[in-house]
């Protein structure tokens, strides 16, 4: 096929380096920031208060109760603390959650966010928000709420435990898997997913023996630097709506699902996406992808089946029934029968294995 496509830029500014905390303040001045509320969780409280000192009088207030999820009442009262400062801004400080509590407030306030991610999700490079109002997640896409500034500083992240830091791994991995058969994939958005699987293929091994390497560590975050980039860019398809509708209806941890299903969906994705196969084949040293990561998250210890996750057997009919519901960008047709035939193989932990019809 003669080459065509779009590819839409991302404006943030990206500063990357062990100990780039330090430079915090000068991104702050850089986006023109200059009355923030810091924002985090209840367990980083400590590290809220550090970058609280390194902005010094550039802090108007400190938040720390970012909560999975964004629940309404949480982001309201974000919304209002930062109005009742006169905040111009808020420095999100954590993983998905806390980036998350910050974009809700951009989204209500029009207040630009700084992000300091401590984790893989990739949150920080999407113009993706999330709030849950009474059990139901609702998500949109609004440019306003991405990230204008980000520090990557891999120092922040020696503290993941060997669970979080495979399964936050994995769920950076989806995005690479996702954005490379999108149909908005762009020859950049494809180089960065294949570079980010690549780095994550080499990292994660290298974690799991020793979770303070700081060579693995940075090239980890680098990773999820470049997933977190084809997330923001590009559209996701069959994964992220299964775990959406099995963390939105059911509760499942979000990393840890993304960790289960992930080789499934590629396994029953690959005959139909050549090519995203080839790089993923490159990236991961193999020539079967969905094995591969199947066998890397073994490896590292994380759960295999969504039984572990403490979902029931029969709940998988209700998650059958959210994500056929609605129609969703996927190179490969599914249906109710693929999509229960799917869940079934995540949910004992099998080996994932491509289903032809
Ligand atoms: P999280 O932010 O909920 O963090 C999980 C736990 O890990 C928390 O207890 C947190 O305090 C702890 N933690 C975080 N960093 C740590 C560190 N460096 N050391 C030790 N502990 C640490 O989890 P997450 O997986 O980063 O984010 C998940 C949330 O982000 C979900 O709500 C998901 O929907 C959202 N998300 C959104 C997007 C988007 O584009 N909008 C993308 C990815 C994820």
């Amino acid at each position: 096929m003669t080459r065509a496509f779009v590819h839409r830029a991302q404006a943030a500014r990206v500063r990357f380096g062990a100990g780039a905390l330090e430079q915090l303040a000068e991104e702050v001045d850089a986006v023109g920031l200059t009355r923030v509320m810091v924002i985090c969780g209840p367990s980083h409280q400590e590290l809220g208060r550090r970058v609280a000192d390194l902005l010094g009088d550039r802090v108007a207030a400190l938040l720390s109760e970012a909560r999975m999820h964004v629940p309404v009442e949480v982001a309201r009262r974000a919304g209002d603390a930062a109005a009742s400062v006169d905040a111009d801004g808020c420095v999100a400080v954590g993983g998905g959650s806390a980036i998350g509590l910050g974009k809700a407030v951009a989204l209500e306030r029009a207040l630009p966010v700084v992000a300091v991610p401590t984790t893989y999700a990739g949150s920080e490079m999407t113009p993706v928000w999330g709030l849950t109002d009474d059990g139901v997640k609702r998500t949109g896409r609004e440019p306003r709420v991405q990230p204008v500034a980000v520090v990557y500083d891999p120092e922040l992240t020696v503290s993941m435990p060997a669970d979080l830091t495979a399964t936050s791994g994995m769920n950076a991995l989806a995005h690479a898997v996702e954005g490379l058969y999108a149909p908005d994939a762009s020859p950049i958005t494809s180089w960065m997913a294949e570079e980010g699987a690549r780095a994550f293929a080499t990292a994660l091994p290298a974690l799991a023996t020793d979770g303070t390497d700081l060579d693995a560590r940075a090239e980890a975050l680098y990773g999820a630097w470049l997933c977190g980039s084809v997330l923001g860019s590009t559209t996701m398809g069959l994964h992220h709506k299964l775990c959406h509708a099995l963390g939105g209806s059911l509760g499942l941890p979000h990393a840890a699902t993304h960790t289960v299903v992930l080789p499934h969906v590629l396994a029953f994705n690959a005959p139909a996406a050549p090519e995203a196969s080839a790089a993923l084949a490159r990236a991961l040293g193999t020539n079967d992808p969905a094995r591969a990561l199947w066998d890397l998250s073994g490896g590292l210890g994380a759960q295999r089946s969504l039984r572990e996750l403490g979902m029931a057997e029969d709940e998988i009919g209700r998650v059958v029934d959210l994500a056929v519901a609605s129609p969703y960008a996927n190179p490969r047709p599914v249906d109710a029968g693929d999509v229960e035939a799917l869940l079934r193989a995540a949910w004992a932990g099998l080996v994932p294995r491509t289903r032809r019809r």
